[in-house]
This record gives structure tokens, C-alpha cells and sequence, in this order.
């Protein structure tokens, strides 16, 4: 009998639709992982073996993976890297795709990736950091509306207020300041100049020599149709965006990424995972509006489903620094996602009601889950303020619309919430 090749194991850490699509994806690989996710949600299930850990209990975890002989770990949200998972992973012996702890400051401290901008050169919006709110107060009046306040910590990316008076900014310091809304993360506050312009997601894959693009991508963060109401986790996304050309893209490499990246390596910090920078394009050009160290969501689940290479070799070879740029692909196709919320996301969110599915889905759709649990009997009921993001692939991004917005009609659960205008400015 022939000796049949062991075939990789790769446990995904997270329970959003981002891990959801990363998990779809991975499945995909020609080396047939076996696949595990922790905590994992309903819709892995169907690709993954569902282990109930928290991602914040590195022993447990790591003791899952020397028990199961994970071969790789694929950390997708950025509070387990902010607290070091990656560290501890690796200093277990396991490989793991996602940065360090230190590394991971680019997203998890404001302070911090304003200094490394500023020290690499990067284009990026003029800012003061406060922890007083007087002195904050004092300079918000001094420097006018519109004006962006944010929390300097991570806050569920829902911790920026942009603010279209003096008193609108004024009030957002108070609440963080001093009512401590977001926490330890808000007791320090970044004020930045307003940025005109267009906004633009673009990720990529970094290890410790290569930083390679993917797909460009924009997220539509307002809960509301017209880009009205709260910022939120995001309600839908489209890929590619036709009016970022291969020019733009290689700016943002050469300006942006490599300078980052470059001055990360300075002081001694090595890079490995995805690098997110989250653009504006404005007349002066490409600036960081802010970075993620890890994957966007909704924007994966846009930019995966239009990946044409194999996503285990490349997180294998992130994990390894042998990332070569010929290892990525993609699809000339377009994707489109429209993110399905519960009544009274993004405040607070109603939970445990039923969703219906449809037995069929139509072709070139997936439906990755988030805030989804299995209730009384095994059926499915919401579980979080995003529930489930629907994804469509077609030839061009209408077309791509289209099939999501079919999609979303054929799901039902009561009192969801979802905008109708998701990539309705595709062109611009
Ligand atoms: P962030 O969580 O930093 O990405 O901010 C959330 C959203 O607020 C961004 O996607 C932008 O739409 C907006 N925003 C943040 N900073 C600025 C800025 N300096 N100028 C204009 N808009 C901003």
C-alpha cells in the first residue's frame, strides 16, 4: 500500500466571518489540510473541527496544539496578537502566521504607529497625542472642525469619532477622557487632522524579506445607506477597486509598506503575517489613515474568495520567511459583501433569534458566519452584532452586487439590519 503523505495541520484562531473565509480558504490548498478552528463558529464547522478554546488562553491552546500536532497557526483577530499569542506559539516551537507582540503595537497602539510613520517617513495625518482633557480640549479649539478623535488603544475599530464640529470633538474627549468609554484603551486619546479624499484597504502578505500586495479593497464602516450613522466593525466591502491602478498600488508599496516595514526592522522588530494599511487618497497623495496587523474584515471576505493561489503555501512560507511574490494569484473576477447585523448593532446587539438559510445558495455566493451559534436542537440563532456576511464573485462588481443582494434577500432573520448601498460607488 502506498504510504499516503501526512497532511498538514493548521489550526485557525478567531470566530468571525474573516476566520470563517480563512478557513474556506485554506480548504481549498492542495496539500488538504486538516483544519481546526478555536473558538471557531457554526459555519466553520462544515470545514474545520470546532475546538472550544478562547483565544486569549495561550496555555490551553498551545497544549491543543501539541496534542493534535498542529503544524501551523493562523491568528486572525488582532486582541490575541496585541497580548502575544505569537510569541508564546513560537516559543512552544509552533509556526505561526501573525506578528509578534511588539510588532503588533502598528495596530494596537495609535502612539506607536504614529512614531514609527513619522520616523519612517510616512505620509500619515498630522496628530497630537493627549492623555489631559483640558489640553486636549485646548487644541481641538485651536486647530478648528473637522477633526478626528480616537482612542489610542484598540476598541473594535468602532473607538474613532470624526467630528464636524468643535463641540462634537469636544464631547467625543469627554467620553473617553474622563467618562472612560473604550477603557484603559481610551485613556489616552490621538487628535488628527481631517484627510479629504477617497478611502482604500490594501493588505499584505510580509515576512521578514518580501511584502506583497493583494487585491485593493474598500469597506464601507457607516452603519447607515449614504455612509450616515455610527462607524462600525463594517457593513459590506467590495474588490478590486477600478480607479486604484497598479501606479497607486506601487506607491503605497514603495512610500508606504516597505518604509514601515523597513523602520520596524531598525528597532529590531520583525514582521510576519498581513500588514494592512488603511489609505486615503488624497490630493497630496496616499496617506495612512490607519494599520491593521492582521487581516480586514469585511475586506477578506471580498479578496479571498478572488485569491488564485494556494493560501496554505503562503501562510506556510510567511511562517517560514519564504514568501516569493510569484506565490500570489487572483481571479480577474470581482467581489462584492454585504454584512447582515442584528437590531441594535453596533450599541448593543439582540441575540438568540432563529435564521433561516436557504438549502441553495446562488452560484459564485458564500455566506461566512460571525455572531451565529447553534441553539435549542441545533438550530441556528444569532450570537453577536454581525451575524453573517454574505459574499458574491461575478465578472465585474455589479454583476458581483447583484448576486449578493439576491443572496441577502433569501436569508431571513428577524429584525436584521443591512445597508442597500454597499459598492454603490464602485467606480469612483
Ligand atoms: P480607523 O479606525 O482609524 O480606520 O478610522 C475609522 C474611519 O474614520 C476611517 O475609515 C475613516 O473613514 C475615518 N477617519 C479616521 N481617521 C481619519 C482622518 N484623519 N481623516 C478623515 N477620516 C478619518
Amino acid at each position: 500500500m502506498a504510504h499516503e503523505v501526512r497532511r498538514p495541520r493548521v489550526l485557525v484562531i478567531g470566530q468571525g466571518a474573516r476566520e470563517h473565509a480563512i478557513v474556506w480558504k485554506l480548504a481549498q490548498s492542495a496539500s488538504r489540510p486538516e483544519l481546526y478552528a478555536a473558538p471557531g463558529n457554526p459555519g466553520m464547522a462544515a470545514w474545520a473541527e470546532i475546538a472550544p478554546i478562547a483565544a486569549s488562553d495561550h496555555g490551553a491552546l498551545i497544549r491543543f496544539c501539541q496534542d493534535k500536532g498542529i503544524d501551523l497557526v493562523v491568528v486572525g483577530p488582532e486582541q490575541p496578537l496585541a497580548e502575544g499569542l505569537a510569541d508564546a506559539l513560537a516559543e512552544a516551537g509552533i509556526a505561526v502566521f501573525g506578528p509578534s507582540r511588539e510588532a503588533a503595537q502598528i495596530e494596537a497602539s495609535k502612539a506607536f504607529s504614529k512614531r514609527v510613520m513619522a520616523e519612517a517617513g510616512v505620509p500619515t495625518a498630522r496628530h497630537r497625542t493627549f492623555s489631559d482633557v483640558e489640553e486636549a480640549r485646548a487644541y481641538v479649539r485651536e486647530q478648528g472642525a473637522p477633526i478626528v478623535v480616537k482612542a489610542d488603544g484598540l476598541a473594535a475599530g468602532k473607538g474613532v469619532v470624526v467630528a464636524e464640529t468643535v463641540a462634537e470633538a469636544e464631547a467625543a474627549l469627554e467620553e473617553m477622557l474622563v467618562g472612560g468609554r473604550f477603557g484603559a484603551s481610551g485613556r489616552r486619546v490621538v487628535i488628527e487632522e481631517f484627510m479629504r479624499g477617497v478611502e482604500l484597504s490594501l493588505m499584505y502578505f510580509v515576512d521578514a524579506h518580501t511584502a506583497v500586495p493583494m487585491l485593493p479593497a474598500r469597506d464601507f464602516k457607516r452603519l447607515l445607506d449614504g455612509d450616515r450613522g455610527p462607524n462600525t466593525g463594517g457593513m459590506g466591502a467590495f474588490s478590486p477597486v477600478p480607479r486604484v491602478t497598479q501606479d497607486v498600488i506601487d506607491r503605497v508599496t514603495g512610500e508606504i509598506v516597505r518604509p514601515t516595514i523597513a523602520r520596524l526592522r531598525e528597532m529590531g522588530i520583525l514582521y510576519r503575517g498581513v500588514l494592512y494599511a488603511g489609505l486615503m487618497l488624497t490630493d497630496d497623495g496616499p496617506k495612512v489613515v490607519e494599520f491593521n496587523c492582521r487581516f480586514g474584515d469585511p475586506e477578506t471576505e471580498v479578496v479571498l474568495p478572488l485569491f488564485a493561489g494556494d493560501l496554505f503555501e503562503v501562510m506556510w512560507a510567511v511562517a517560514h520567511d519564504r514568501l516569493q511574490p510569484d506565490m500570489i494569484a487572483w481571479r480577474q473576477d470581482a467581489a462584492v459583501c454585504v454584512v447582515m447585523a442584528s437590531t441594535g448593532y453596533p450599541a448593543t446587539a439582540e441575540t438568540g433569534v432563529p435564521i433561516e438559510l436557504p438549502g441553495a445558495l446562488p452560484e459564485g455566493v458564500t455566506v461566512f458566519h460571525a455572531g451565529t451559534r447553534l441553539g435549542e436542537g441545533g438550530r441556528l440563532e444569532t450570537a453577536g452584532g454581525r451575524v453573517l456576511t454574505v459574499a458574491a464573485v461575478g465578472e465585474d462588481v455589479p454583476a458581483a452586487l447583484h448576486r449578493a443582494y439576491a443572496a441577502v434577500s433569501s436569508i431571513r432573520f428577524s429584525g436584521a439590519q443591512y445597508r442597500r448601498d454597499i459598492a454603490h460607488n464602485w467606480q469612483s
